[in-house]
């Protein structure tokens, strides 16, 4: 297997427990990992762009790409379809950058096929009361979609034994610190390292059969 400088985050967690806010935060503080820009045949809430949040696709469309292979993986949540497009993390991750995806516990089942390296973080919600409340906080959704997404949490969180790592969202900052600190982490494993400074590792004579 090549040896990739590029690590994959994966990052999931039910809907409300403050995903997007800690990676927002994040790439704000590293723009050097790049986030994947899901397909999605969800409608744009207020204030999202195509393309920066997410590319919104019709259902035709969406079933096209995936049939054409061009969904690294997709799955159906809170009754929408999201995928993540292929060709943009292949092309990243041999370039040896850092890529990020938002994606939910189905999804990242799907990506470790392709990347059994990636890292998972699951965020949780300090109780199932305070998410209720951040869902109604965020104000984007209507009362039926809050109580479908709240319904599906429960489901969602079993799910995180799957998973490397778990970060409680309740304070922001430390939970921040916590991401920040992965990050930090998986940048000093050894085949992220091996790759970043080949030439060390070559002249100090440690074997590329070494990485892990
Ligand atoms: P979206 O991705 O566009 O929905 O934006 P976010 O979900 O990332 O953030 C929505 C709003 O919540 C923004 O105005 C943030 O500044 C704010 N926000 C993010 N984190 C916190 C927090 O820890 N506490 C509070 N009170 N507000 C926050
Ligand atoms: P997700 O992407 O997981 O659906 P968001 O990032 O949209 O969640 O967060 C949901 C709401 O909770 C937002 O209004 C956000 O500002 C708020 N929020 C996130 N983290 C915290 C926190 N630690 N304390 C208080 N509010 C938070
Ligand atoms: P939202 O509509 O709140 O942005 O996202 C709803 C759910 O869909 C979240 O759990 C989110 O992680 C998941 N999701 C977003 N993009 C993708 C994707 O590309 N693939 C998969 N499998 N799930 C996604």
């Amino acid at each position: 297997m090549p040896l990739r400088a590029g690590n994959v985050f994966m990052v999931v967690a039910p809907s409300g427990a403050g995903k997007s806010s800690l990676v927002n935060a994040l790439l704000t503080a590293d723009p050097s990992i790049h986030l994947s820009v899901s397909c999605t045949t969800r409608a744009p809430r207020p204030g999202e762009v195509d393309g920066r949040e997410y590319h919104f696709v019709s259902e035709p469309d969406f079933l096209a790409k995936q049939l054409a292979n061009g969904l690294l993986e997709w799955a159906e949540v809170h009754g929408n379809y999201y995928g993540t497009p292929a060709d943009w993390i292949l092309q990243q991750t041999a370039a040896g950058q850092d890529v990020l995806l938002e994606i939910d516990w189905q999804g990242a089942r799907q990506v470790r096929k392709s990347f059994p390296e990636a890292i998972g973080i699951f965020i949780l919600p300090p109780s199932i009361e305070t998410l209720e409340a951040r869902l109604h906080k965020r104000g984007q959704d209507d009362h039926a979609v809050i109580a479908r997404r709240l319904l599906a949490a429960g489901g969602e969180i079993a799910h995180s034994p799957e998973f490397e790592y778990v970060i409680i969202n309740q304070e922001f900052s430390a939970a921040l610190a916590d991401l920040t600190t992965i990050v930090a982490a998986a940048r000093l494993r050894f085949r992220s390292q091996a790759a970043r400074h080949a030439e060390l590792f070559s002249q100090l004579g440690i074997p590329h059969s070494a990485a892990n």
